[in-house]
């Protein structure tokens, strides 16, 4: 099965493709995550893209399709969950095409939809383990109090360096103008689930396991 995790920043995506991983062998695919990676490695795609992500703007669709497209020559697994991919109409197109080119396709898109405010609430309270990837909510998910974190025992944590609320805004605005056309896109296309990304965690997990049947 391949999945679209669709939203905007902060709608706990990268949350749930991790259930996901851990409950049905599924494979993430975050482009958010493959392009920091790139920055921190120090890679000439990684300085190419390190301001773009900064300010809250896209990077090219070339960048991002190439990235998937590398992606999609491994392990199939349990199939892909896109977390982050696709943000525009052409890279939906160019997923469509490599996927059938990979003799598959696409199963579900599930929108998770979360209001403004919550975004902004969940996106200045995050951080996560250093080593494994974690996400805490100083909020509702506080680090441990023993410094520790709860899925692997590392004990550094992260704040993404676009998660301010200047970049915010720009991301905002980039996931209405150029990502939220993607919701019609798939409705036409009859994969579109929508799941309510207000609850806990487990609430949202249980409500795109449902959808996912
Ligand atoms: P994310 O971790 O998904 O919130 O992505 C962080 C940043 O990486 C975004 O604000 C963009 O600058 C960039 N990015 C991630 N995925 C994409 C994509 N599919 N298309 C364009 N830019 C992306």
């Amino acid at each position: 099965m391949n999945i679209i995790l669709l939203g905007p920043p902060g709608a706990g995506k990268g949350t749930q493709a991790r259930i996901l991983e851990e409950q049905r062998g599924m494979i993430q695919l975050s482009t958010g995550d493959m392009l920091r990676a790139a920055r921190t490695s120090g890679t000439e795609m990684g300085k190419i893209v390190a301001d773009v992500m900064d300010r809250g703007d896209l990077v090219t669709d070339e960048i991002v399709i190439g990235l998937i497209e590398e992606k999609l020559e491994g392990d199939h697994g349990g199939g892909f969950i896109f977390d982050g991919f696709p943000r525009t109409l052409a890279q939906a197109d160019a997923l469509g095409t490599l996927l059938e080119k990979h003799g598959t396709k696409l199963d579900a898109v599930i929108a998770m939809e979360v209001n403004d405010d919550a975004l902004v609430q969940r996106i200045t309270a995050r951080s996560t383990c250093a080593n494994c990837g974690e996400v805490y909510n100083d909020m509702t998910k506080p680090q441990p109090a023993d410094g520790k974190c709860t899925n692997c025992g590392g004990a550094e944590f992260k704040r993404r360096a676009d998660d301010n609320a200047e970049s915010l805004k720009q991301r905002l605005m980039e996931y209405y103008k150029k990502t939220s056309p993607l919701i019609g896109y798939y409705y036409h296309a009859r994969a579109l689930e929508p799941v309510n990304g207000l609850g806990e965690i487990d609430e949202v997990a249980a409500g795109i396991d449902k959808a996912l049947g």
